[in-house]
Formats: structure tokens, sequence, C-alpha cells
């Protein structure tokens, strides 16, 4: 029994992450829209990571070849650092991280990851170390402690915990009928939309991937939960050295970035800081409209909500 029963739980556990992986990447990528025709190449090799540097030279995409959704678009994204993609909606934000995940190929141009081409790579070396937090994650229908271990099966109790208070849960756990063995999930306890997403952070952060994606990660967070957490990650990223990128719509949550990408009309439009792109022309740049039409309902929103302006 016992022989028989290790590479069962061991094959379990496999089974579980894998479609863990694939349960985030659906909510981030929607696969069912994804071509099964990426495959590794004859010579693939497995990639090794470096500093976790991505280059995107020359590339263009689209969904539908009559239709170009990123048009010869050039970019470094540094290793170790904060990145962040802005731009309209629709625009291709998500888009580039599917493509960095190789859920599709460009059409023309090629992207590197520490030098290395994604098309020489296999996908499973490239798609298991990148960590993915989605606006909208699955739950199973298991403890909440499982759902958090989910990052990593190898985990130990005080791994979790400490995951769960960097994700700021760990408080909320403990206010559970059943505390960590609290069932959540369909057949469980239901999670709000902020919950769920801290329960993705905890998990990316017991993950511990050399390269991270957050699209939209904390949209569903009240303000103050937000900030607190985006401080946690901040420093989780400067002290790992981990390379990060964050698609989102509100600026507030990614302006301390080292680099933002600006796109717009399937282009690379600006790049910089925030300081440096808010020192365009006033009839121009497009990341300072934007700021400053955002900062504009945040100032309305807070006299709406609150009676009084938020300094
Ligand atoms: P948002 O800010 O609204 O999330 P985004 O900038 O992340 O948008 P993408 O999700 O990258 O935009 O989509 C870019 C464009 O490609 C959109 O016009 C979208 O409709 C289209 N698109 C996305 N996925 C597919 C698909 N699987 N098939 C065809 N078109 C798609």
């Amino acid at each position: 029994v016992f022989q028989l029963s290790l590479p069962l739980n061991f094959l379990g556990s496999m089974y579980r992450e894998m479609r863990q992986a694939l349960t985030d990447m659906d909510s981030l990528f929607s696969l069912q829209n994804v071509s099964s025709q990426i495959k590794d190449a004859p010579h693939a090799k497995d990639l090794v990571w470096k500093g976790g540097e991505i280059r995107f030279e020359n590339v263009s995409f689209g969904y539908h070849p009559d239709r170009l959704i990123l048009d010869n678009v050039s970019f470094i994204i540094p290793p170790g650092q904060k990145t962040a993609i802005v731009g309209p909606s629709g625009c291709g934000k998500s888009t580039i991280l599917r493509l960095i995940f190789r859920f599709y190929d460009v059409q023309q141009g090629n992207i590197y990851i520490d030098g290395q081409n994604i098309k020489d790579v296999t996908l499973a070396s490239l798609r298991k170390d990148i960590g993915v937090v989605p606006q909208d994650t699955a739950l199973f229908n298991n403890t909440i402690y499982h759902n958090i271990l989910y990052g990593n099966s190898q985990a130990t109790t005080a791994q979790v915990e400490a995951a769960a208070r960097k994700a700021q849960l760990h408080e909320t756990i403990q206010r559970l009928p059943k505390h960590y063995d609290t069932l959540v999930g369909e057949r469980g306890l239901m999670l709000s939309g902020g919950e769920k997403q801290r329960v993705a952070l905890a998990r990316a952060i017991l993950k511990d991937s050399p390269l991270l994606f957050f699209d939209e990660a904390t949209s569903a967070l009240d303000t103050h939960t937000e900030q607190a957490i985006l401080n946690q990650i901040r420093e989780i990223l400067r002290e790992k050295q981990r390379t990060s990128i964050f698609v989102a719509h509100r600026l507030r949550t990614i302006y301390d970035a080292d680099t933002i990408l600006v796109l717009k009309n399937g282009r690379l439009v600006e790049q910089g800081t925030h300081s440096q792109l808010l020192l365009q022309p006033s009839n121009q740049g497009v990341y300072r409209m934007m700021w400053q039409l955002q900062e504009m309902h945040h100032a309305e929103d807070s006299v709406l909500f609150d009676g009084k302006k938020e300094s």
C-alpha cells in the first residue's frame, strides 16, 4: 500500500499543480481560443533563467492576419525591475503577456528571455517559472490552506502562513469559522473578489517565480488594502530582485514602476518613468493625459465619497 500510495500522491500533486497553472492562465488568457499549433521546436532546450530580462524585437502580431494588434513593437523589460504596461482598453496589454507565455507565435520579430529566443526553448521550461496573479482566480473545493498551497505543494505550514500574511490574508483567515481549514470554493465558503485576489497573490508568493505577471491583480481591493498589498509586493520584488510586469488601468497602482510602457493603436508610443512621462508638453503625452484624466476623476470621487477632497 505504501509503495503504491507514494507515486499516486506524487501524481496527484503534479496533477493539481498542472490544473492550477492551467486554471490561472485560463482566466487570464481564455485558453479556449488558443491554438494548439504551438509545439516545442525539434532542437528546443530548457530555458535558463539568468536575471529575467525580456526583449521584444520588432514584434508584430494579430489574432487574425487582417488586424494587427502589435505593430513592430520593440522594448526591453529590464531584469529585477517593475515594468508596467498601460494604454487604452484593447490596445494589446494582455496580448504581450500571452506572447511571453508563447500561447501564440509572433508573426514577425522575436521575443527573448535572458537572450534566448522563446521559440527555441521548451514550452514547459518557459511556463513553469512564470507566476501569474490574474484579475480573477479560480478556487478549488478544498480548504483555504490547500488553495494557497497550490502555489507550491512542497511548502511548509509556516511558509503558507507567511505567504498569507504578506498577501494581507492571514487576519481574514483567522476570522473564518475553521481558520485555515475552512472549505472554500463553490461547495464551501464563497470568497469575495478581493479575497480571491489575495489568495492568488499568496500562491504567487509561495511559488516564488523569477518572472511575475500582475494582470489587474488588485482591481477588486479597496484602496486601503490595495495600497498595503502593493507595498508588500514592492518589498518582495525588491528583496528578491524579481522581474515583474504589471498590466493596469489605474495608474495610481503603477506610477512607481521603474519603466512604464505606453501602448496605443498597436504601437509603443512612450516609455519612461512616471515623472519622465509627465514632462511631455501639455498638448502631447498619452500617459500625461491619462494621468490627468484619472486624477480628475479621483478628486471627484473622493469629494463624492467622503464630502472632502483627499490630499
Ligand atoms: P483591456 O485593457 O481591455 O484588458 P488589453 O489592452 O489587455 O485590453 P488585449 O486583451 O491584449 O487588450 O486585446 C487586444 C485586442 O485583441 C482586443 O481588440 C481584443 O478584442 C483582441 N483579442 C484578444 N484576444 C483575442 C482572441 N483570442 N482572438 C481574437 N481577438 C482577440
